[in-house]
């Protein structure tokens, strides 16, 4: 009965993880061809948000988002914004650093993604640009970042900076198309 049990509810639980994962498939996806990284660590921060890494991220990085969110979440309603203001509302992927310094020498820990809309411009460094961070979807809510090593501050800015689309996004669907392509302007913070 007890071996029984177990398999049900190992049965169960596949179907739960299978189900719940779906939508993380696909973002997962859209994450791996963006980075051409693998995320094979799945974590929470301590208030909820979901992280997908590469390597384990340590207490403080997982504590440096929340703070991120909280920031966030702060301006947000300041801003009269009050939807998507959940921790768990959030899926963060760390991908592998493109590179760990900018052109001016400093740390700086970016990923390198296609240049598209960025093509020609300032942001574009041959077919591709570096970012602190990038929206991969819209809904869910969920963004890249790179991982870093040190002057973790840094990750909580970029965390508020790249979930300030996703709140103008289910917020104010009009703010969010004037900001959301830096090449046009709109330069973070974008809420004050
Ligand atoms: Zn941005």
């Amino acid at each position: 009965m007890k071996k029984i049990t177990s398999v049900l509810s190992a049965i169960i639980l596949a179907g739960f993880v299978i189900s719940a994962h779906a939508q993380d498939r696909n973002l997962l996806a859209n994450a791996m061809r963006v980075t051409g990284d693998k995320f094979t660590v799945a974590v929470k921060t301590p208030k909820g948000a979901n992280v997908y890494a590469v390597t384990r991220p340590s207490a403080t990085v997982l504590k440096t988002i929340d703070k991120g969110l909280t920031d966030l979440f702060a301006v947000s309603r300041k801003n009269g914004y009050f939807k998507r203001l959940n921790y768990t509302d959030y899926s963060i992927f760390i991908g592998k650093a493109d590179r760990t310094k900018d052109s001016a020498g400093q740390y700086s820990p970016d990923i390198a993604i296609a240049a598209n809309q960025y093509a020609g411009s300032v942001f574009d460094q041959g077919g591709f640009i570096y970012a602190a961070g990038l929206v991969i979807s819209n809904d869910p809510c969920a963004f890249v970042i790179a991982e870093h090593t040190r002057d973790f501050d840094r990750i909580s800015n970029v965390v508020r900076y790249e979930g300030e689309h996703l709140v103008l996004y289910h917020n104010d669907r009009k703010r969010y198309a004037a900001t959301a392509d830096h090449s046009k302007g709109g330069f973070h913070p974008i809420l004050q």
